[in-house]
């Protein structure tokens, strides 16, 4: 019997409901790099079977509270030193003026990025912090979380390894929370390697966090890099590590892959973006390791391709900014929401805009945020169409 024909085996007990192990997803894989055509038809079966012909995005502001960051990683631009650009905390003014543009542009999402810990390794941060009445950024946070909300904003806040503590505080304010995963390879902190000086990318750490989210019942986004060194097989171990942490807690709400692109002025600036192939591929073998999880690209990283990616079973495209620039990746800028709109029509899809919590997941939300959610709100959770407009 040759590895097709097994696959094709396989591809069908997953369509009449069996999850694969990891051993499948290996054969799988390889089989679909001479091929992938039979696990896209089954992938996008599972989606549609799970989630419908709807495709979500959540119409965000992006607070970029601060740029310093305690680690490094070999492909990041988003981090900065003093002397350099964007160094300074937003301040509370900012923050006040940006969530009243973001609501005039009926923006439902306020995501708030920061470093790791920039008051670990930075004086300016520290001082900046002592200034102004914090001991911590992630004390600051809180209190931006609050003014986020008080301008009918809703808070999602991404800013590294948090602790138990720290969550449980955002948790009063902000709907979910998330971090990327990036990996789960041990091997991608060596020497050499991107994580090298980058602690707070160890995969246990990560998926401690993670999991202690999940104590707290907090709905959390987590996704993988794609293309950054890592072996496909780690790539496939990586979404059974998030499949782990979601069969026990039930938490993770959805997963984000994001495709590697080179920066000028990194270690990693000649390491080619990742093949759409093996990208998509991985995408597709997602969905028929968690058939039922809410799987998103970020469409500015493939502006070219993106609608193309729905055939590999995709159902959301994430944040999508119409007031501000995506700070990680400033050289991207976001499609015009009303061509992904048009671009999901002519596909034969209905795009619509969520919450930065997923519908299912309200359940684990402070109930006085869903009360505030609920006023813009439609019957499934999601922002109403004459919001969304
Ligand atoms: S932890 Fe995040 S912000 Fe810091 S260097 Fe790595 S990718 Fe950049």
């Amino acid at each position: 019997m040759s590895k097709l024909i097994l696959s094709s085996e396989l591809l069908n007990s997953l369509v009449d409901g069996r999850t694969p192990s990891k051993d499948d997803a290996y054969h799988i894989y390889q089989d679909a790099e001479m091929d992938p055509t039979d696990l896209y038809k089954v992938s996008q079966f599972l989606r549609t079977k799970n989630k419908g012909t709807r495709v979500t995005y959540s119409r965000k502001v992006f607070f970029n509270l601060i740029n310093l960051c305690r680690d490094t990683c070999s492909y990041c631009t988003y981090k900065s030193e003093p002397g350099q650009a964007k160094v300074s905390m937003l301040s509370k003014n900012d923050i006040i003026s940006l969530a009243n543009v973001a609501k005039k542009q009926n923006c439902t999402e306020a995501l708030f990025v920061t470093g790791e810990r920039p008051e670990q390794k930075y004086q300016e941060a520290r001082t900046w912090l002592k200034e102004n009445g914090f001991s911590s950024t992630i004390e600051y946070l809180v209190e931006a979380s609050e003014i986020a909300l008080e301008a009918g904003l809703f808070p999602h806040t991404n800013a590294g390894n948090l602790t138990k503590d720290e969550m449980r505080q955002l948790k009063d304010t902000n709907v979910s929370l998330g971090l990327m995963l990036e990996n789960s390879s041990e091997r991608l902190s060596e020497e050499g390697m991107p994580h090298q000086f980058a602690p707070s990318k160890n995969p246990k750490a990560r998926i401690k966090v993670l999991q202690n989210a999940g104590e707290l019942k907090i709905p959390m986004t987590t996704g993988l890099l794609v293309g950054i060194g890592e072996s496909p097989h780690e790539l496939i171990d990586s979404i059974y590590a998030i499949k782990e942490i979601h069969d026990k807690y039930q938490n993770i709400q959805e997963i984000i892959l994001q495709n590697f692109q080179p920066k000028l002025d990194t270690p990693m600036k000649s390491s080619p973006t990742p093949q759409e192939k093996y990208f998509k591929t991985l995408v597709a073998l997602t969905r028929i390791i968690l058939p039922d999880m809410n799987i998103q690209i970020p469409p500015n990283l493939s502006p070219a391709s993106y609608s193309s990616f729905l055939s590999a079973g995709i159902n959301d495209w994430g944040g999508i900014s119409p007031v501000t620039q995506d700070y990680v990746n400033p050289e991207f800028p976001w499609p015009r929401i009303n061509d992904i709109d048009t671009n999901c029509t002519d596909a034969g899809f209905h795009l619509r805009a969520r919450f930065p919590v997923y519908p299912e997941f309200f359940h684990m939300v402070n109930p006085d945020l869903v009360s505030k959610m609920s006023e813009i709100s439609d019957s499934e959770n999601l922002v109403s169409v004459e919001y969304a407009k």
